[in-house]
């Protein structure tokens, strides 16, 4: 009897040695080959009703993309991906895609099929081969500000520049990009990549302006006075909420957008020959806060000795991220909380008090919150603290001068009609600012919803 042909194990991705990472901020995880993409794909049971897709917040069509792949016809996979996603070399890297597609694959004979490996495959392929403009629709004569180059900003300006309206995303650092390219660190998204993606979307006619915050160099009121008639806000969650204990203003805290910026935008790990911006990152590292592994693995590539994350319940990343932290050496003390930061005499930080948690009794709905273990404070001696708990929209700049733009006062974001993503006559929004701290692509749907709805609201304005 013939032997059926089925691997059972996923292909593994090639990643740089863990002993190379630490000397290098080079992308950790490779990419598959064209004969390991080719075996992958040769996995996927092509299901007749794959629950991948519809895990899917973009609705992707992945058997149809990876029987492209199995074909042979990469371009044309990588264009089936990019109908539905501008940036398919990004999520491919930075889905949490075993939360989403993944976890919906139903190879029920074997591993799942590492579909964000395969979509990075056939989007590099593309990106390396010249990505193709797709057509775009005659002009309309109507011009559309979007406030922040982010996913979702760059998102919807890319579907409404197909849709033939004029777009100018304003943005207020010197780089486009959002998270993309100030936040998440180039050992797991090259900025290489994050510029051929923004390249894909300026080709399509987007104007990208940066330096400009919106809310302060100019106005949304402004805007329309300019002569745009829609507005799309998708300025993002870059606020730090602080930890509200004392010591926190001591030298040598950061934030933690405020240090991945230093080592991603502003290259402060070339300082001072190679940068302008220094960064202090000796000796051991206290990282607080659950979000706090991009920050972590950056510490020790810029040579901490030591960097420990400390935190209460569950780490925030996708499990490959959060595996390779550990294989780098970044230690983890669950379960504990900070009490207060100790400086030396000259207020740079020395020591961190932390106390240990356990969970208390639970409430009504059978929720246990952790308390603090009496007498269990100790001490972690850091020369540097990063402070990497949740971040919430920075509305005031933005939205303080926009017509009847309404915030949600606790939670700082803005409130938008779910469908429409309006948020006042002709003014719209989506992504973080919107959801709170979410993730790429659920950014990347609400800038093609948002330009859903502005394309209705030009055509009937
Ligand atoms: C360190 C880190 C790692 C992450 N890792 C992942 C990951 O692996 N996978 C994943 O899916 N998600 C990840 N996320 C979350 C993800 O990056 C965000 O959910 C996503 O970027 C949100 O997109 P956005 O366009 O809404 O906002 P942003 O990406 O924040 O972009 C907003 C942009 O608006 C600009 N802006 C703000 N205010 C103004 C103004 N007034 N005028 C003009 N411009 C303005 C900002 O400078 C910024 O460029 C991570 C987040 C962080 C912080």
């Amino acid at each position: 009897m013939q032997k059926l042909d089925v691997r059972l194990k996923q292909i593994p991705m090639p990643e740089l040695p863990v002993e190379k990472r630490l000397q290098t901020f080079d992308e950790v995880a490779l990419g598959y080959s064209e004969e390991q993409a080719l075996a992958e794909a040769a996995r996927c049971l092509q299901c007749t009703h794959p629950l991948c897709v519809e895990m899917c917040p973009l609705r992707i069509d992945v058997p149809g993309f990876i029987k492209l792949v199995r074909q042979g016809n990469y371009v044309e996979a990588a264009q089936k991906i990019r109908q539905e996603n501008c940036m398919p070399a990004v999520c491919g890297r930075v889905c949490p895609q075993e939360r989403l597609c993944v976890l919906g694959c139903k190879n029920v004979i074997g591993d799942p099929i590492n579909i964000g490996g395969l979509e990075r495959f056939v989007a590099d392929y593309e990106l390396e081969t010249g990505v193709t403009i797709p057509d775009i629709a005659p002009s309309t004569g109507r011009s559309v500000a979007i406030v922040g180059s982010g996913p979702a900003g760059l998102s919807a300006a890319a579907e409404l520049a197909k849709r033939g309206h004029h777009v100018v995303v304003f943005e207020a650092l010197h780089e486009p990009g959002g998270v993309l390219t100030y936040g998440i660190p180039e050992f797991r998204l090259p900025k290489k990549v994050v510029k051929q993606e923004i390249d894909y979307v300026r080709r399509l006619g987007v104007e990208i302006k940066t330096n400009i915050v919106i809310g302060r160099t100019l106005t949304i009121d402004d805007l329309f006075d300019e002569g745009f008639k829609a507005v799309f806000i998708g300025s993002g969650a870059g606020l730090p909420k602080l930890l509200g204990i004392p010591g926190e203003n001591l030298c040598g805290v950061y934030t933690l957008n405020e240090f991945l910026l230093r080592v991603n935008l502003m290259r402060a790990h070339l300082f001072p020959r190679g940068s302008k911006t220094p960064i202090r990152v000796r000796g051991r590292v206290a990282i607080l806060g659950a979000r706090g592994m991009d920050a972590a693995r950056a510490a020790l590539r810029l040579g901490a000795e030591e960097v420990c994350i400390f935190y209460q319940r569950k780490l925030v990343g996708r499990v490959d991220d959060i595996r390779r932290g550990i294989e780098e050496g970044v230690k983890l003390q669950p379960s504990t909380k900070p009490v207060k930061l100790l400086g030396d005499e000259n207020r740079w930080v020395k020591l961190v008090e932390l106390v240990k948690l356990k969970p208390g009794q639970p409430d009504k709905t059978g929720k246990t919150k952790l308390i603090p273990v009496l007498g269990s404070e100790f001490l972690y001696s850091a020369e540097t603290v990063v402070i990497a708990t949740d971040h919430v929209p920075n509305t005031v700049a933005a939205i303080k001068t926009a017509r009847n733009v309404k915030v949600d006062e606790k939670r700082r974001t803005i409130i938008v009609d779910p469908e429409t993503l309006m948020a006042a006559d002709g003014v719209f929004a989506g992504g973080d600012v919107v959801s709170g701290a979410a993730s790429v692509i659920e950014a990347i749907k609400a800038g093609k919803r948002a330009a859903q709805s502005i394309h209705a609201y030009l055509m009937k304005h």
